[in-house]
């Protein structure tokens, strides 16, 4: 294989690049990346970025060594698959042949309707302008209880702004977590002196409010909307790439074109909706553990090595309210939760099971729960339900 596109620098992009150069490949490697920055870590951006403990979080990476041409700001706008391999993607910066393609554009945020201000937080200077606003007495106005929305609710109420957070659910984390689970943490935003308003849909923002479906109108000085996110794919629009949600791809992040599957081009991260044999399904986990670790696997398949599968126990972490919360596991198969330790105490963990298999696990300010019950997951180990309710004994002997 001559030369590699890789097109997104996140971080599932330059982990390609690194994968492809520790697999010994020798051609040309160009990266394409539509932010002007160099590839760096998002995590930091609604927690050590916009609390001002940290400002420039790029990968630590030797690009002269990588031997990676980047073309910075620069961006695909479409995709010419050659048939049956190669082809050619369009660029900003002209078009460019390839012999391995790497679809690494992540996701880009959902935004609400409405002639109004808002911001939205992906990007370091996204991070950044919102950073340079919080202040004591600025009303924020968050539209979204999920990961980002209490993450950045935790920061701006520490700054002495007042802060709303709107969630269209009955609870917080609903969409992640469920309901019943999501409940558990709607105290915590009480708590940090944060207003939380569920059930509450929005109609649109306004200049200096958000509109809210009943009529109501939550007057605001910033407004952050933290409702999701969405693949970054429009550029793929009419090249024929089998997309439904995400890239589908293969359990080695093969892509489809036009009905076949493709061994030179592969996506990873956000963008990709890979096959796990371990849950039976596609997943796609908008998650910093997979863009890490899926691009081994991608560029192992790439460059044609035999029985390249990426399977593991998903993973996230999130830094909410003084909280460590961390999650492993897919709970959508599971036939049932399970609580280990009092959730209105200072650490607990839910387990959501299937008979004896643990199917997920969320921890609490737990760390060590979910290192074993990750090693569980993984190792498939039955667990004996009565056991792994008692927070005193460890997970890995229930
Ligand atoms: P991205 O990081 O989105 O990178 C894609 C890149 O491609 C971008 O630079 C984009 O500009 C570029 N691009 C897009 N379209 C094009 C195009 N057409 N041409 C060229 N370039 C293009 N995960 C956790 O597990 N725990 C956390 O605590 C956590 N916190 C987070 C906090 C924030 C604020 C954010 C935004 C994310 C967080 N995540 C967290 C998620 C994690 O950061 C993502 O899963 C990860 O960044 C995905 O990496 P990626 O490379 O797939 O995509």
């Amino acid at each position: 294989m001559d030369r590699v596109i890789v097109v997104g620098g996140g971080l599932a992009g330059v982990r390609t690049v690194e994968a492809l150069r520790a697999k010994g490949h020798q051609g040309e490697v160009i990266l394409v990346s539509a932010e002007r920055h160099r590839p760096y870590d998002r995590p930091p951006l609604s927690k050590a970025v916009l609390a001002g403990d940290a400002d420039d979080t790029t990968v630590d990476v030797d690009w002269d060594e990588l031997r990676c041409e980047m073309l910075l700001g620069e961006r695909a706008t479409a995709l010419r698959p050659g048939d049956p391999s190669g082809g050619t993607v369009v660029t900003t910066a002209g078009e460019l042949e390839f012999d391995g393609l790497v679809i690494a554009t992540g996701a880009r945020p959902i935004t609400l309707p409405g002639p109004g201000g808002r911001r939205v937080l992906r990007t370091v200077d996204d991070s950044r302008a919102l950073r340079a606003r919080l202040a004591p007495g600025v009303r924020l106005v968050i539209v979204g209880a999920g990961w980002i929305g209490a993450e950045v609710a935790t920061t701006a109420a520490r700054k002495g702004c007042e802060v709303t957070v709107v969630e269209a659910a009955d609870a917080p984390l609903s969409g992640a977590l469920g309901p019943e689970v999501g409940a558990l943490t709607a105290r915590w935003y009480d708590e940090a002196g944060v207003r939380l308003r569920t059930g509450a849909k929005v109609a649109a923002v306004e200049p200096g409010a958000l509109l809210l479906a009943d009529g109501e109108r939550i007057a605001a000085d910033e407004i952050l909307v933290g409702v999701g996110v969405r693949p970054e794919l429009d550029w793929l629009a009419g090249s024929g790439v089998e997309i439904d949600g995400g890239v589908v791809t293969d359990a080695a992040f093969r892509v489809t074109v036009a009905g076949a599957l493709r061994s030179d081009i592969v996506a990873v991260g956000d963008c990709a909706a890979w096959w796990s044999k371990r849950y039976g399904r596609r997943l796609l986990v908008e998650h910093w553990d997979t863009a890490l670790n899926a691009p081994t696997v991608a560029a192992a398949a790439l460059l044609g090595e035999e029985g390249a599968e990426y399977d593991p126990v998903p993973y996230f972490w999130s830094e909410q309210f003084g909280r460590m919360v961390q999650y492993a596991g897919y709970h959508p198969v599971a036939e049932r939760v399970l609580h280990r330790g009092d959730p209105d105490g200072s650490t607990w963990a839910v387990c959501w099971l299937t008979g004896d298999r643990l199917d997920a696990v969320l921890t609490v300010d737990r760390p060590r729960d979910l290192v074993q019950a990750r090693r569980v997951m993984s190792a498939g180990t039955p667990v004996d339900p009565d056991l792994l309710a008692d927070p005193e004994r460890p997970v890995r002997e229930a």
